[in-house]
């Protein structure tokens, strides 16, 4: 895929970039993303890979804009409060980057059409707000061998890991059981501090963008940490488990048919 000269220009300084360069542009306008969730995750990341020129970028999100949303999803606006968050962040994608096409998909995430939702991209992006979605996301990508982009944020906190489907560690070799309801809070009940998406939402974009054009060092097998409060990145190594359900020596989850959140 060649680029034009509007898009030589306006990639330039990514073009400049030994490790991005033409090539790796190019490989970009001809790469794809499925981009699960549309919110406070969602926002930064569809917002970056669209401006870095992903050729098709995928937004997939049931949920309408809330007046709740907007501290902390700057891909909507107050005029936007009501509508379908796939619409607005596609009239937002393609307001900053017609070159690119946004496919939306103001559907649930469900077993029924996982596998057949996360085949039709490269790389997946997990920027969902509930922990069955985000089991899910994980067993559909090891299952079907695809890169999945893992985050999650709660308060002042967000992690980040990028699991190679079937061959780095994956989501549920690091947290192995789903925690039940109520026990685990969500982002509804304590709360989120706008900016940790921001800034792990850009983690996710950089990552995508890293092993669709295949340079640097992704986020294979390290789980990144961040905290807002104290204002510090760690970092721990995890492997893969040998007992994981899904990716181990003897799986019980081996395909999507039944599947039910545990
Ligand atoms: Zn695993």
């Amino acid at each position: 895929m060649t680029l034009s000269e509007q898009e030589r220009e306006r990639y330039r300084r990514h073009l400049i970039i030994p490790e991005l360069g033409v090539a790796g542009q190019e490989k970009l306008k001809a790469a794809s993303a499925l981009v699960v969730g549309a919110g406070g995750l969602g926002s930064p990341a569809l917002y970056y890979l669209a401006g870095a020129g992903v050729g098709r970028l995928g937004v997939l999100d049931l949920d309408v804009v809330e007046l709740s949303n907007l501290h902390r999803q700057p891909l909507h606006s107050t005029a936007d409060i009501g509508g379908a968050k796939t619409m607005s962040a596609a009239a937002k994608l393609l307001a900053l980057n017609p070159e690119i096409d946004v496919v939306e998909h103001r559907v649930c995430f469900a077993p029924e059409n996982a596998a057949e939702l996360i085949a039709g991209y490269d790389v997946v992006v997990d920027a969902v707000d509930n922990f069955a979605a985000r089991y899910l996301l994980n067993d559909a990508c090891v299952l079907g061998g695809k890169t999945l982009v893992e985050a999650g944020i709660l308060r002042f906190t967000g992690i980040a890991m990028t699991i190679a489907g079937g061959e780095t560690a994956c989501y549920r070799c690091v947290f192995p059981q789903m925690p039940i309801d109520g026990v685990a809070p969500g982002g509804a009940e304590a709360g989120v501090f706008g900016p940790v998406p921001g800034v792990i939402g850009a983690v996710q974009a950089a990552e995508a963008i890293k092993v669709l054009v295949g340079f640097g060092r992704p986020l294979f097998d390290r789980l990144l940490t961040f905290d807002a409060a104290e204002l510090t990145f760690t970092e721990v190594a995890v492997v893969r488990d040998a007992a994981c359900p899904v990716c181990g020596e003897r799986p019980t989850i081996t395909g999507l048919e039944g599947w039910v959140a545990s």
